[in-house]
């Protein structure tokens, strides 16, 4: 798998339809090709007595509760946007029209995959610029309380997350991605989100989260993993996360090149890794992927280049 120096789109539109994980109502959805220079943008169709428009860009999140709810500056929102930000970044899209009639993206089963199997549907083109990424010359991290969240200079792209939730289910893991090896598709994208049965019970009681079901999580109870198909990995937990935070780290709008390690990280520390690395201008430099590749010494035999 070559990589990418120039910047790519999707061969022709294609549509899902799932169910809003908040709202619990049907949602249509339509990933259209876009020119170059143009990045993901969603667009509210639902929404036509103000501006609708909403570019998939950190300094556009607005709420990181739950999900990863992007705005604009007329009110109009997307929710859940995280698991298809994976899938564009995991299969090379960097620019796309999102056309959704409702506010948030369907849910589908929980993963990034339904999203990754009507992207390959559609196939990607290459378009005529260059592919641009960041190239980070210092470490940039934050922290909230014993969580953390951070960037390390190194010629790869690499995710790892650890998480810890002590005595419960899920326990201690940890995992690694490395973006180069063309495993996105099996080794990332099925990786489901979860949540336990009373948190999700308590959300229910305050109307939120109402389309969420064994359907697409997986749900932990007392008795351990209550999804009668059980797990799709033994690490799947820290797997997911790992997927969350390709999907929020690619707001960034351009690849992150290097080594983002998170310690119990959500939404709300990655996008305030984004916030950080963007008021730190003099850490990172805007270069060409071709430019990234002969200053790192990669050859093109290494990969496509998919973080960030
Ligand atoms: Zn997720």
């Amino acid at each position: 798998m070559p990589v990418n120096f120039r910047q790519t789109t999707l061969r022709k539109p294609v549509s899902c339809i799932g169910i809003g994980l908040h709202s619990g109502r049907q949602i249509g959805m339509t990933i259209r090709p876009a020119p170059a220079n143009h990045g993901i943008v969603f667009v509210r169709r639902d929404v036509r007595d103000r501006p609708a428009t909403i570019a998939a860009r950190w300094h556009n999140v607005s709420r990181t509760d739950l999900s990863t709810t992007l705005g604009n500056e007329h009110g109009v929102t997307v929710a859940t946007v995280e698991h298809l930000m994976a899938a564009l970044r995991g299969c090379g899209v960097d620019n796309a029209v999102v056309d959704l009639d409702g506010p948030e993206l369907p849910i589908m089963d929980g993963s990034a995959e339904p999203f990754v199997r009507i992207i390959r549907h559609a196939g990607t083109v290459e378009l005529e610029s260059p592919r641009f990424v960041m190239w980070l010359h210092r470490v940039v991290e934050v922290r909230d309380g014993d969580k953390l969240a951070m960037l390390l200079p190194g010629p790869h792209s690499r995710i790892t997350v650890s998480i810890d939730f002590g005595e419960r289910v899920v326990g201690a893991q940890s995992h690694t991605f490395e973006a180069g090896r063309d495993l996105f598709d099996a080794e990332l994208a099925r990786a489901r989100t979860f949540g336990f049965r009373d948190q999700v019970e308590a959300l229910h009681a305050r109307g939120l989260a109402l389309g969420g079901s064994q359907r697409n999580a997986i749900v932990i109870d007392a008795d351990g993993v209550a999804n009668p198909e059980g797990l799709r990995f033994a690490d799947e937990f820290a797997r997911h996360k790992v997927l969350d935070c390709l999907g929020d780290l690619s707001l960034a709008g351009v690849p992150i090149m290097g080594h983002f390690y998170g310690y119990k990280p959500g939404h709300g520390l990655n996008n305030a890794l984004l916030l950080e690395l963007f008021t730190q201008r003099d850490a990172w430099s805007y270069v060409t992927m071709d430019e990234y590749g002969r200053i790192q010494g990669i050859g093109q035999d290494d990969g496509e280049v998919v973080a960030g």
